[in-house]
């Protein structure tokens, strides 16, 4: 793991490298994120936009989609990988929203995670993008680019927020989710890492070893 002046430093390159790095998911509202995050697994952000640019319109709350049946709800997103499982468990979760939450999405990490098809990830993301409170969620990009790169040294996600929230300034948190993303996205590529271009090179781990 890189030691505090390099973690620091390569937090301010991907700061000014990403000013403008954002959830590039689109909602207007805390349950429509929350909707968006569950669709996104395995699948893109562009896939799941083109989807719900016309079903968040035509069902906006938690009580419009529970009057869509398990099959109405599959038609709606089935150009999204894994649509049948995903219809399913989020139909499930807005039950348990109205039934346990009064139709309101919670603002706290457990009441969120005890959601049907709710994971630690999509919680994070629900937490920092749509009610503003400090989290790190560590979907694939963020445990690769950060592991890559030696702002942790993890084997798992969970061990990866967890020294990731060590290791970032609480202030930072949301917005270096959304760097490591960016760079996962656009340079740190899974297969092809854009190493020679890119502005961390002389810092990571990988690249140096
Ligand atoms: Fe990723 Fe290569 Fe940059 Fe390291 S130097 S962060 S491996 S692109």
């Amino acid at each position: 793991m890189l030691d505090k002046r390099e973690i620091n430093e390569v937090l301010n390159i991907l700061e000014q490298t990403y000013p403008k790095a954002h959830c590039e998911l689109e909602y207007r509202t805390p349950f429509q994120l929350l909707v968006a995050t569950m669709l996104s697994a395995q699948s893109t952000d562009k896939t799941v936009n083109k989807v719900t640019e016309k079903l968040f319109v035509e069902y906006p709350t938690v009580h419009d989609f529970l009057r869509l049946g398990q099959g109405e709800l599959e038609q709606e997103i089935k150009q999204i990988g894994l649509y049948r499982n995903k219809a399913k468990n989020i139909l499930a979760m807005c039950k348990e929203l109205v039934n346990r939450f009064g139709g309101e999405v919670p603002s706290n990490l457990d009441d969120l995670m005890s959601l049907p098809g709710v994971g630690r990830k999509t919680a994070n993301v629900v937490l920092s993008n749509a009610f503003g409170i400090p989290a790190i969620a560590v979907d694939t990009h963020v445990f690769r680019v950060s592991n890559r790169i030696g702002l942790a040294a993890a084997r798992d996600v969970e061990e990866t927020e967890r020294q990731l929230m060590g290791n970032i300034p609480k202030d930072k948190w949301s917005a270096a989710h959304h760097w490591l993303i960016w760079h996962g996205r656009r340079i740190c590529d899974a297969r092809k890492p854009k190493c020679e271009m890119c502005p961390v090179s002389l810092h990571c781990r990988y690249y140096n070893k």
